[in-house]
């Protein structure tokens, strides 16, 4: 019988009671391998109905012991990094050491969140009015949300929740309903390190689900990571319903390359970064911009990228993996040929792909276009698949002009040997995680992860310090205590003029 995927409400791990189950599949063979249920109405209510009343007592635990909690969850994790990491290719596709870089990312947000009690620290000002104090707390909302998606299954749920919980939140998370195991996983650890009962809630399903928690009073903030136009309805919809929302949508970043560059620096960043992961990464490289001379790297390009190979997880030859569903595998072979029919030149063509042992994978070969436009269908819209683009322009001001005319800001990065060229691009891109000479420039979490324009809708960004205004409130006092013995005027002694 296929696994049914538990819920984890009420600090228990539940069997749904739904009559409405959806598949998750294993992208490399597309076989079944466990049944996730889309929560009822009762199982929804259940979970807010908990959040809610254990928020009561969760935000009067000391900030050192919730920090303690996250020390313990990050010592879980590293020790079950191997055991998160296989799983999760196991759902999503993902080679090994990238599963284990998913899991590791996620893991560093962690170490931040054992931080909380220096990232809770307001402000003070002694004296400001004559025996008057004025000083600020930093304190939770209360119920918090997540929404994820399927490409980083542990990553982006542990840049949500562990930040939320640390703040003295409790947190509610619908994971991807493609890839629900890892998030369950991440919910066992978690109750293993000790987290009480009800701080964090699992609930699974698809629109219906998100919907009721968008629309659910008691929920005060909502963070959602995915695509553009479901990003684009839940930050509509949530602050419709006078919520805070962060919503981390899609991408089309750009890697700069100056012909100063090292060029094979610049070619295997180009490869690892556009077809790593099968594409499927918000960071990933999706146009090359040449700028002069360095145009004539192309045929090297192509030439590396003909030698990646997509593979199954366990395979240690493969490159990356299948694309996560049949359906997303059409959608990307579709935009491959509106590429071809829209005058591109397709140098390396990965829409036949196959791979030995698995016939029925979503899989994509590597494929590299050039004489990309602008106009282009495959330069407007975000493929998230193995696909590069290549466009060739004349002066580093072209390429900024380029990138900051396309509507997203997720990330991009410029390869030079010139410190002027870079420190340019660095103040004139408008885009919010920018790298030099580093081409996935994906934040420690000490910073935050700031995608810019059709990338983000809102105001404070992931983890970091922006993650901690998000999830709490400041509270501003003004203080004056009477004390008899003490006279309340001033001695002036000081004398304004
Ligand atoms: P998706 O938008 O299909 O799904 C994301 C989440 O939203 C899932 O939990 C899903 O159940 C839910 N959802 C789907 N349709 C919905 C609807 N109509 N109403 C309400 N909720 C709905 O995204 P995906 O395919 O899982 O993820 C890939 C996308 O995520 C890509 O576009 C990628 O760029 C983006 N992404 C962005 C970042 C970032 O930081 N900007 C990071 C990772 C992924």
């Amino acid at each position: 019988m296929t696994h049914k995927v538990q819920q984890y409400i009420g600090g228990e791990f539940v069997d749904s009671s739904s009559t409405h189950w959806l598949e998750v599949t294993n992208p490399a063979t597309n076989e079944v391998i466990a049944q996730v249920p889309c929560a009822t109405e009762s199982e929804m209510n259940a979970a807010i109905t908990d959040a809610s009343q254990t928020f009561k007592q969760w935000k009067e635990v000391a900030a050192p012991e919730r920090a303690r909690l996250m020390l313990r969850y990050q010592h879980l994790l590293k020790e079950h990094h191997d055991d998160i990491a296989i799983l999760l290719s196991s759902e999503t596709g993902k080679t090994l050491a990238d599963a284990k870089g998913d899991v590791w990312r996620g893991i560093e947000v962690v170490e931040q969140a054992a931080n909380i009690c220096s990232s809770m620290m307001g402000e003070t000002v002694e004296n400001v009015a004559t025996n008057i104090d004025g000083y600020s707390y930093i304190q939770p909302l209360g119920v918090c949300a997540g929404i994820t998606p399927f490409n980083f299954p542990a990553m982006i749920p542990l840049w949500m929740f562990p930040m939320a919980i640390a703040c003295g939140n409790t947190f509610i998370l619908k994971p991807s309903e493609q890839v629900p195991l890892t998030a369950m996983k991440l919910a066992q650890l978690f109750e293993k390190a000790g987290a009480p009962k009800g701080v964090l809630q699992i609930v699974h399903g698809k629109k219906e689900q998100v919907d009721r928690i968008l629309t659910e009073p008691s929920v005060r903030a909502i963070s959602f990571v995915g695509s553009v136009s479901v990003g684009e309805y839940i930050y509509k919809t949530g602050t419709d319903n006078l919520k805070r929302v962060q919503s981390f949508a899609g991408a089309k970043n750009h890697m700069v390359i100056m012909p100063d560059a090292n060029k094979n620096q610049v070619i295997s960043n180009l490869v690892g970064a556009s077809v790593g992961a099968a594409g499927q990464r918000c960071m990933a490289i999706s146009v090359a911009v040449f700028i002069g001379e360095s145009k004539q790297w192309i045929p090297e390009l192509q030439e590396q990228l003909s030698h990646i190979h997509p593979g199954a997880w366990d395979d240690e030859r493969a490159g990356y993996g299948p694309l996560i569903s049949a359906q997303a595998k059409q959608r990307v072979l579709d935009l491959i040929d509106e590429g071809k029919a829209s005058g591109a030149h397709c140098l390396l063509d990965g829409s036949a792909c196959e791979v030995e042992g698995h016939p029925n994978g979503n899989w994509v070969g590597p494929t590299l276009f050039s004489q990309v436009t602008t106009k282009m269908s495959i330069y407007q819209q975000e493929i998230f698949g193995p696909v590069l683009l290549t466009i060739e322009v004349d002066s580093l001001d072209e390429a900024i002009e380029l990138v900051n005319a396309n509507p997203y800001g997720n990330g991009t990065s410029i390869f030079t040997a010139s410190g002027a060229a870079a420190r340019k691009y660095q103040h004139n891109i408008e885009v919010g995680n920018v790298g030099i000479n580093v081409s996935i420039p994906v934040p420690l979490p000490f910073f935050s992860f700031t995608g810019w324009k059709g990338s983000f809708y809102g105001d404070l960004h992931a983890y970091g310090k922006q993650a901690v205004r998000f999830y709490t409130e400041t509270k501003t006092v003004t203080a004056r205590w009477f004390d008899d013995d003490i006279p309340s005027g001033p001695n002036m002694t000081i004398q304004f003029r």
